[in-house]
């Protein structure tokens, strides 16, 4: 019988860099609040259902004047996160409870779309543990403690690491009740709790490089160029 996906979309957290009194999750971009554009990616694909996760003063207007009103049917429940973005997902997790697989994403990354659900869905069925990124195009350099150069990666072995990062539910839920456990912190994504918590290898899946993260001013002008450039999303 058929698995069930679940997604779990991040809106939680302040989004401090980006310089705005409201959270960046929330913020407008072509019309719509910017975490419209993950949810309405994610109920026009094949997933099962959706977990929206937010603050816990945002789920009442993300249920109404976001799930409600736009009549997203998949959204399961909206639920509120936690201090961390690790947290946020540990109450997604929780929330997903019974699913065959969690494709976590970034509700700050608009320009997901239906390629790269499929391939995350067609990929996790066969590795139980893959994420999605594009080589980097710039030379990355691991700078030591004086902000000397220290280490050059070999550029064309490095990854910019993207959501959805998808994964087989006992292995992820596992994975982030043992980290808990440790209360390690230093955790900015998932696969990283998959990679020291257990042995099962992540693997990496051609993405594309439109599907930017949202952190800082100038992001919203370059999606806002992407999402009038052409995507039914608007
Ligand atoms: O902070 P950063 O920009 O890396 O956040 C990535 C994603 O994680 C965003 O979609 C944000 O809403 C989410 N997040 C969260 N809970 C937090 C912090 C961030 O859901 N405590």
């Amino acid at each position: 019988n058929r698995k069930r996906y679940t997604a779990i979309v991040l809106a939680a957290g302040s989004g401090r860099r980006m310089q705005s009194d409201t959270p960046k999750q929330f913020m407008e971009l072509c019309g719509h609040p910017l975490v419209y554009y993950s949810l309405y990616a994610f109920e026009k694909s094949p997933v099962d259902d959706i977990i929206l996760v937010t603050g816990k003063d945002d789920v009442s207007y993300c249920r109404k004047e976001i799930v409600e009103a736009c009549d997203f049917r998949k959204v399961r429940a909206v639920i509120p996160g936690g201090k961390e973005r690790y947290l946020s997902v540990y109450e997604g997790l929780k929330a997903a409870a019974g699913t065959d697989y969690v494709l976590i994403h970034d509700g700050a990354r608009p320009m997901i779309d239906e390629t790269e659900i499929r391939l995350s869905m067609r990929a996790v069925e066969e590795e139980h543990a893959c994420v999605i990124g594009v080589p980097v195009k710039d030379t990355i350099k691991i700078a030591d403690e004086d902000g000397y150069a220290k280490l050059t990666p070999e550029r064309s072995k490095v990854w910019q690491i993207q959501t959805p990062q998808s994964f087989s539910y006992p292995l992820v839920y596992e994975a982030y009740r043992k980290m808990l456990a440790d209360e390690d912190s230093a955790i900015t994504d998932d696969a990283m709790v998959v990679e020291r918590m257990t042995n099962q290898p992540v693997k990496l899946i051609e993405g594309n490089y439109r599907n930017i993260k949202i952190t800082t001013p100038e992001d919203m002008l370059i999606a806002e160029m992407y999402l009038k450039q052409g995507t039914s999303n608007i």
